[in-house]
Order: C-alpha cells, then structure tokens, then sequence
C-alpha cells in the first residue's frame, strides 16, 4: 500500500533565483495538488533537525548550512503513489544525473544546491508534513 501525500521544499537557492513560480506551475501541471503551502526561513537548528538522518554524513554541515540560507517554499503534495512518483518527477539527487525535464536538472545548480526537496518514504513524508504543518493548515 502506498500513501498519497509527500512533502516537498523548494531549496533556498531556487527560491532566491525567482523559480518558484515555474517549479509550481511544474509541479502542478505533473497532476500533484497542493494540500498545503507555506514561504519559510530555517533557522541552522532547525534544518539540522529536518535532516537529521544524515547527521555524521560529510555533507551534514554545509547542507544546513544552505537549507538555513535563504526562505524555502514547503509544500504537502497528494498524487497516487507520491513519494515514488515525485522522486522520478524532480530526477537524481546530483542535478547533473537528473533525467531532462526534471525539475531538478531544469533548475538545480549542483548536487548541494539542487532546486528541490523530495520525500524518501511514506513515513518520512508523514514526519516532514508534521515537522512544518499543524493538522487544521493541511485539511
Ligand atoms: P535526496 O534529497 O535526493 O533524498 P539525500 O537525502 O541523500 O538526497 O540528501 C539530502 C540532500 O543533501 C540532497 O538533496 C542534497 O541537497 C544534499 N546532498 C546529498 N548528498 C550530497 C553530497 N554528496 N554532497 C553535497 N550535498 C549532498
Ligand atoms: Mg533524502
């Protein structure tokens, strides 16, 4: 059984290069609707908390580093089978293994600064929902 929502950010280099419009057009026109929505600023903290599953990892530092640079867009999304369909809608991790037409190789820069965010599970999708909405904000 596979759930109906994911969340998604737009990462704060993608927001600050004015492509927030074109990735929700994308997003959309994909067939995802938008449960919720909101324009956010990270604080360090709070990104390391949001990626705390890559604590120890070598890119742990700069990643929060970036993700608390800058507002980012985040969003719950609902599609049939959204967390695997999104991944293979926004392409590879790295923007430069991404397949065309991706959102990540339309608009990432490089394997940090990659446009967009993508849950890896249904149970993450859950936490990350958690972590930014409140129950009545994502009716
Ligand atoms: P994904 O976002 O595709 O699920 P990961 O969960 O592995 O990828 O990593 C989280 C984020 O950390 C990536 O989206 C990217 O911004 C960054 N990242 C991952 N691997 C690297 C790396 N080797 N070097 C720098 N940044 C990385
Ligand atoms: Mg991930």
């Amino acid at each position: 059984m596979t759930g109906k929502i994911t969340f998604t950010m737009i990462k704060p280099s993608a927001f600050q290069a004015g492509y927030t419009g074109n990735i929700l057009a994308k997003i959309e026109e994909g067939g995802y609707k938008i449960k919720a929505m909101k324009k956010i600023s990270l604080t360090k903290e709070q990104a390391g908390h949001f990626y705390e599953m890559h604590i120890g990892k070598p890119f742990y530092e700069d990643l929060t580093t970036f993700m608390s640079s800058g507002p980012i867009i985040a969003a719950i999304l609902e599609h049939d089978n959204a967390v695997e369909s999104f991944r293979k809608f926004i392409g590879a991790t790295d923007p430069a293994k991404a397949e065309e037409g991706t959102i990540r190789k339309l608009y990432g820069k490089n394997l940090s600064e990659n446009a967009v965010h993508g849950s890896d599970s249904d149970e993450s999708a859950e936490r990350e929902s958690g972590f930014f909405f409140s129950l009545i904000e994502r009716t």
